[in-house]
């Protein structure tokens, strides 16, 4: 059981007990793939979706919380995250099938659940295994890659939400759209999901997750310290790297943050990169493509915390 100690900081002698972990001032640098960013007031590791239930329920309102998955997408900022932020752990990587359905916890990682499949002859989730991060943040960003979303194999996904209700809602009720879920009642937190699969070979799934992790492999600075795609793809077709190349921007460079040269939408940390460097060279693309080809490009990585 965490409870608050006697020396407790005010913030944690307001929370509840739970059955999970706090730990206050906690660095999250370490655990986001830009590796930017300062500490979490309290860092909450739920036991399981109960113990979050309770915790959600019993947290006074006027603390704000913030989820993070695997942080493969996102750009924490150097002066951390006040109030309580949320990672989940071992309570949430249970995966199991049924027939054609896999259940899954949104603590897993994408890979795993799509190497389960593979093992398992299910066929039609092998892209997740081209999509760094873990189930909930694939739920929360409707990740996709190789002309797959996650929203079309998601059957149903559970939530807790802020009142403490552990509950499942349809793939309809989420509302999904393109890197968007508009169905996610304010401050839930994705918990786990079902997801439909097709019967297929494992060899045949196999292959093609090879041919998957050849593809990025060519195309994506996979073994940099990146957030994957900067900015969604506008509507109307049009491709943001094409944009930004058009505008100049490969390569362009704030600090330690760079425009890719291999991939010009994945943005870099070369080494020493504040994530004020990285979010004003995303503002600086934004400007100078929005100034070449009148179009404003819209952030798919998230930004949380405050500036430092
Ligand atoms: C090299 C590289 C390549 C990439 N390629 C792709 C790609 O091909 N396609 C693609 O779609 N993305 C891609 N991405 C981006 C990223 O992997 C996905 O967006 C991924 O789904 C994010 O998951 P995460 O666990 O890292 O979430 P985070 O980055 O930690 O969080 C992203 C958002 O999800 C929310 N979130 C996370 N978990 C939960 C939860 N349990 N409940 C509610 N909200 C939650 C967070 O609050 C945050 O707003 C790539 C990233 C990298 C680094």
């Amino acid at each position: 059981m965490s409870a608050a100690p006697a020396h407790a900081s005010s913030l944690l002698s307001r929370l509840p007990e739970v059955r999970g972990k706090y730990r206050e001032n906690a660095d999250l640098s370490a655990t986001n793939w830009f590796r930017v960013g300062g500490p979490a007031e309290v860092l909450y590791r739920p036991a399981d979706a109960g113990d979050l239930g309770h915790f959600m329920a019993h947290c006074p309102k006027d603390i704000p919380i913030t989820m993070l998955g695997v942080g493969s997408n996102l750009i924490v900022r150097d002066g951390g995250i006040d109030g309580v932020v949320i990672r989940l752990g071992k309570g949430f990587t249970d995966i199991s099938r049924k027939g054609d359905v896999i259940l899954v916890g949104a603590g897993v990682l994408n890979l795993t659940a799509a190497r389960f499949c593979q093992q398992e002859g299910i066929a039609g989730l092998e892209f997740l295994s081209g999509v760094p991060g873990s189930i909930g943040g694939a739920l929360a960003m409707n990740a996709g890659a190789y002309g797959s979303m996650t929203s079309e194999c998601l059957i149903e996904a559970e939530i807790v939400d802020r009142d403490g209700i552990v509950r499942w809602m349809s793939v309809e009720e989420l509302d999904y759209d393109y890197r968007h879920c508009g169905g996610l009642p304010e401050g839930a937190i994705f918990t786990g999901a079902a997801f439909r699969g097709v019967h297929g070979s494992p060899d045949d799934i196999a292959e093609r997750m090879v041919e998957i992790a050849k593809a990025r492999e060519e195309s994506q600075p996979i073994r940099e310290r990146t957030g994957g795609s900067t900015f969604k793809n506008p509507p109307g077709g049009k491709k943001a790297w094409k944009l930004i190349d058009e505008a100049g921007c490969r390569g362009l460079t704030i600090g330690g943050a760079q425009m890719s040269e291999m991939h010009c939408n994945f943005m870099i940390n070369t080494g020493a990169a504040t994530a004020a460097d990285l979010e004003a060279l995303g503002e600086e693309v934004r400007r100078r493509v929005k100034e070449h080809s009148g179009i404003l490009l819209e952030w798919e990585i998230r930004r949380v915390g405050k500036h430092g």
